[in-house]
């Protein structure tokens, strides 16, 4: 028999009345003769409400006691599921990510799936039973819970499809992967086949549709996602691997991110090792630094912008404290109203020329850049938020997306 990993994210289980709609649907697959796995989210805003709370009594809560506090939401989602299987007549089993084998490494938030003893969800697939696994979640070496970054669910469903080596089927509030994302491009087409790659790279850069680690769990595992309206049954989108059907545009499509935090700090005096001391000391608290710019040396001194996550900010600030302990002259100065705008396109591989075209949009519509990266299939900007808007309508128009 055919075993099938379905996740259903926020807004999919927001009500008991969504819930039941979802059931029903899930109910039809068992129908066709599938074992089931359903992954679930936390109901709605539910996680946001939970950090909201926390962060009503510490502006830096204990990451231990976030996590617990966090996978609270999910433990909601999978008991109010599985009764609503169990009273429609259908066997079913709830399970937290602890129980369903899902151990984790690394630092609580932001913890990674090590493994997953699957034995105990094989076993309930093998009774019959539709397994409701909560997202998002697991259990780490000390025998703790832990939580794997926002938008965890969707590697918490594409992690169980490729140890059980099957399909993952991601139903969301939107119809599939768009060119961009729909609510800042109403215009934005949706795709019906998208390389991992591609979509490596645009969850990377800020399209939370998917969570880049559950697409480069996929990419690694050849598990093919299939993600598509959670109401709807219209046509979603296939991330897959790159075949030759694919057409391949220069830019397939574009990722914004508001999550940028901007630092720049003036006036250290120019020495290799000074450079180092700061980014060795971001490092090792965890900060993850994003794009880095240097101005040359003048007058013995340089000035460094990098960017990094928002979240990241008290980390990032009580860095800056410590360093001007050492480097004495060095002056920080912090930019919230960034946004991070990506081109993505695995045609780029052979196509000189988009950087500059995107140079040219930029200077014909007045909107300064900070900074640029390049990856082999990418390239990103940081512009001031004001131009958000416009600079998404030009590249939008210009590149057909
Ligand atoms: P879920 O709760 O189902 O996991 P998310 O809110 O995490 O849903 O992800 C879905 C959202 O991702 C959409 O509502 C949409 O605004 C956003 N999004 C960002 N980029 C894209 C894109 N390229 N295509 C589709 N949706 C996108
Ligand atoms: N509930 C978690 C979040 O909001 C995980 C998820 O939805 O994927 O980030
Ligand atoms: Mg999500």
């Amino acid at each position: 028999m055919s075993t099938i990993v379905q996740k259903y994210g926020g807004t999919a289980v927001g009500t008991v009345e969504n819930m039941q709609r979802i059931a029903d649907e899930v109910i039809r697959k068992k129908q066709e003769g599938y074992n089931i796995v359903i992954v679930v989210s936390a109901m709605g805003k539910t996680t946001d409400n939970l950090i909201e709370m926390a962060k009503s009594i510490s502006n830096n809560p204990c990451k231990r006691d976030l996590d617990m506090l966090m996978a609270t939401g999910e433990q909601v989602s999978i008991s109010l599921l599985s009764m609503i299987f169990n009273e429609k007549g259908y066997d079913a089993i709830s399970l937290i990510g602890a129980q369903a084998g899902i151990r984790t490494e690394g630092i609580h938030t932001r913890s990674r799936i090590v493994e997953i003893d699957i034995g105990r969800v094989k076993r309930y697939l093998e009774e019959g039973k539709i397994v409701v696994v909560a997202g998002f979640q697991g259990i780490n070496e000390f025998g703790d819970i832990t939580t794997l970054g926002r938008g965890g669910s969707d590697t918490t469903a594409v992690a169980l499809a490729a140890k059980l080596q099957c399909t993952c089927e991601i139903y969301t509030d939107v119809e599939g992967i768009y060119s961009v994302d729909p609510r800042l491009f109403p215009e934005a087409k949706k795709l019906d086949y998208i390389s991992y790659e591609e979509m490596m790279e645009m969850s990377s850069l800020g399209a939370k549709v998917m969570e880049s680690r559950s697409v480069e769990i996929a990419c690694k595992y050849k598990i093919p996602i299939y993600v598509a309206s959670s109401h709807k049954r219209t046509k979603g989108t296939y991330i897959k691997e790159i075949d030759k059907d694919m057409e391949q545009k220069s830019i397939t499509g574009l990722s914004v991110s508001d999550n940028v935090l901007m630092v720049t700090i003036s006036r250290i005096p120019y020495s290799p090792e000074n450079i180092s001391k700061i980014f060795g000391k971001l490092a090792s608290q965890e900060v993850n630094i994003d794009m880095i710019s240097q101005t040359s040396p003048q007058g013995g001194y340089v000035n460094i912008s990098f960017t990094a996550n928002k979240e990241d900010e008290p980390t990032v600030n009580r860095v800056m404290e410590e360093l001007k302990n050492e480097i004495f002259t060095m002056e920080v100065k912090k930019d919230n109203n960034i946004t991070k705008i990506s081109v993505i396109g695995m045609g780029m591989r052979n196509e000189p020329g988009v950087a500059s075209k995107v140079f040219h949009l930029f200077a014909d519509n007045s909107i300064n850049f900070k900074q640029v990266t390049t990856s082999e299939i990418s390239i990103s900007y940081t512009i001031d938020a004001s131009d958000k808007q416009k600079a998404i309508n030009v590249l939008c128009k210009a590149f057909n997306l």
